[in-house]
């Protein structure tokens, strides 16, 4: 075993460059080699293509297949794994009959080790009968949930996969996906009738994402101040909206800064083009709705936004998820806006089927006891996920690294005053009204109602405009108020009685003084600058080291990260290497790209010394 081991590290090191294994990895690819079929249900950025690529490229002469829904993601895999040796073809009825033909010949021949094929095409009886012919190391079933109609992404044409295992009994599968519920990876052994598989569970959890969350004043701005700090580096913005994607790229770019818009409402073309630019490097932002992100795999997406609360909190865990895949620090910024929620709980209400507004309903909950978790934001996260978040301080969220967001409290009476003064109005007015009645204004509007006269005129002086306004925004969020979404009105919704009524106790934050931008936001901020090359001199370098990438990528016509990784750079930037040996202790740098690259490299890298 001592043998085998050292052969993997070896190889490790030289073909793809890495030191050392991720968590998993290894015994995962012990198990392939043993011929064991395997399960692995690991994070997005954990690494999973290693996870066959590595026993492929080291079986000798045979052929790995592996089935993936999505051609542009196999097309990215085929070019990356090709710039470190001619190892992997892919099949598929795009490509021309020339090249179809060509990539045959190739497996035909046994020059490739891996086959990268849709299920529908691998189905094909062409396509079957050419695979009796090689000799076949083992299966590989990536994005293997989709096998499953409990999944939340399930397609057909896996299905018939299940038939590969009489075709070719005794062939190891290795099924692997970055989501599946228990039902789902049960789904997922029965129906590739997997045998006693060897399962890899990793955490859901990703360290290297700081979670943050901010009430949203004024989007915008804070959209371009948080910008700010991401100069030259990839960033994605959700937000809810076709128009407002729209409008934001439009204000961005009067800004001067370079974003691309992406939503179904637009021509299938427009979009590949515009993901295109974004992967390429060739703009940094692109503002999209939810349809963004599927068939991508840059791994330096430094940050992602919301601009709106996502629907829930499964697609804001997909979301952030495209951020940092390299495993560099990463920012996720959701910016929680009270009017949005209000809006969301309209659109429930209006649902017909009350099944659906349940469902809706809860997710809503989830979300929001997410986005005002005054604990770790992981521990709500990966609760989720049926997890149990342990560490005392995640060192990467708001919460941990400000650590002075005080403990929610006893509000109960506040809460009344608040709702009763919304009562004895007519439910008719917005937040601003009725904190004036609140705080005994003498505005003429106040005067002219006779709202002075109520019991609840003046009876809030004890604390400030904004922390009152903090209430009624809380007592929105957890639905005791709803909010007309045209005028703003506040009504008092079933929730708000038992309050009222019975004294049922309210909990949350009132902090006098200008409560929304926490000081302590800006410590997250601090904290978090290191990140990525602070230093002037040496984010200089990287900048030089990063335009050579683009330069070369776009000479082959391809994306930068194919080139090295922003890990890759960062590293030559910190160690400084100096010779084509110290640059093989860079990570990424295996033995191809060395030659291929290593020597323009070396000469940036000595001309600014
Ligand atoms: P996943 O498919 O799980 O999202 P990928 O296979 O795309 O992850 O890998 C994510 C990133 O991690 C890639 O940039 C890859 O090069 C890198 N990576 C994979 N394995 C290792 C390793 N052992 N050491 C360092 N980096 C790794
Ligand atoms: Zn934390």
């Amino acid at each position: 075993m001592a043998d085998a081991n050292s052969i993997l590290d070896t190889k490790l090191r030289e073909i793809f460059g890495y030191t050392s294994f991720n968590p998993h990895q290894r015994e995962i690819i012990d198990a392939i080699r043993s011929g064991r079929d395997c399960l692995a249900i690991l994070p997005t950025g954990s690494g999973k293509s290693l996870c066959y690529q590595l026993p492929a490229i080291l079986s000798g002469e045979k052929l790995a297949i592996v089935v993936s829904p999505l051609i542009s993601l196999m097309k990215d895999q085929v070019l990356q794994l090709n710039q470190l040796g001619e190892y992997a073809v892919l099949l598929n009825s795009s490509l021309s009959r020339e090249d179809y033909s060509k990539n045959i010949a190739r497996i035909v021949s046994g020059q490739v080790r891996i086959l990268y094929v849709a299920p529908e095409t691998l189905m094909k009886p062409h396509v079957l009968n050419l695979l009796d012919r090689v000799s076949i190391s083992f299966l590989t079933i990536d994005e293997a949930h989709c096998i499953s109609e409990w999944g939340h992404d399930f397609r057909p044409e896996y299905r018939q996969l299940a038939t590969l295992r009489e075709r070719f009994p005794g062939l190891p599968v290795l099924a692997l996906t970055a989501t599946a519920t228990k039902r789902v990876q049960k789904d997922i052994v029965t129906s590739l009738h997997m045998k006693t598989p060897a399962l890899f569970v990793a955490s859901f959890d990703r360290p290297n994402l700081f979670l943050e969350v901010k009430e949203k004043t004024n989007g915008f701005k804070q959209l371009t101040a948080f910008m700010e700090r991401f100069a030259n580096q990839s960033g994605i913005v959700y937000c809810a909206s076709r128009k407002e994607t729209e409008q934001i790229v439009t204000k961005l770019t009067k800004q001067g800064i370079s974003a691309l818009p992406y939503h179904a409402g637009m021509s299938a073309e427009d979009r590949n083009r515009n993901q295109e630019a974004f992967i390429r490097d060739d703009v940094n932002i692109i503002v999209a709705t939810i349809a963004f992100g599927m068939g991508i795999n840059k791994p330096d997406v430094r940050f992602v936004v919301h601009y709106d609360l996502p629907k829930n909190i499964e697609s804001y865990y997909q979301q952030i998820g495209r951020a940092g895949r390299d495993g560099l620090p990463a920012h996720c910024l959701l910016l929680l806006g009270y009017g949005d929620i209000s809006k969301i709980r309209y659109f429930i209400n209006q649902k017909e089927d009350e099944h659906e507004k349940r469902i809706a309903g809860n997710q809503l909950s989830v979300m929001l006891a997410f986005a005002e978790a005054t604990c770790c934001r992981r521990i709500p996260l990966l609760r989720y996920f049926g997890e149990s978040y342990q560490k005392e301080n995640c060192g990467a969220c708001d919460n941990c690294v400000d650590g002075v967001r005080a403990e929610t409290r006893d509000l109960t009476v506040e809460a009344q005053k608040f709702m009763s003064c919304v009562w004895r109005t007519g439910q008719m007015f917005g937040m601003g009204y009725i904190v004036n009645v609140l705080l005994g204004s003498t505005e003429k509007r106040v005067l002219q109602k006779g709202h002075d006269r109520l019991s609840t005129w003046g009876i809030g002086k004890d604390h400030s405009r904004q922390a009152w306004q903090q209430l009624g925004r809380q007592l929105i969020a957890h639905g005791l108020l709803s909010q007309d979404p045209t005028y703003g009105g506040l009504k008092l919704t079933a929730a708000a009685w038992p309050v009222l009524r019975s004294g049922k106790k309210f909990t949350g934050h009132m902090d006098e003084g200008k409560a929304a931008t926490k000081p302590a936001a800006k410590k997250a901020v601090a904290a978090r600058r290191e990140d990525v090359l602070s230093d002037p001199a040496k984010r200089n370098l990287f900048e030089e080291l990063r335009q050579k990438r683009k330069e070369l990528a776009t000479e082959m016509d391809m994306p930068p990260y194919v080139v090295f990784s922003d890990r890759t750079l960062v590293e030559m930037v910190e160690h400084r290497p100096a010779t084509l040996s110290e640059l093989t202790e860079i990570h990424g740098v295996g033995a191809v790209k060395l030659k291929r690259y290593g020597q323009i490299f070396l000469s940036v890298l000595n001309d600014s010394r």
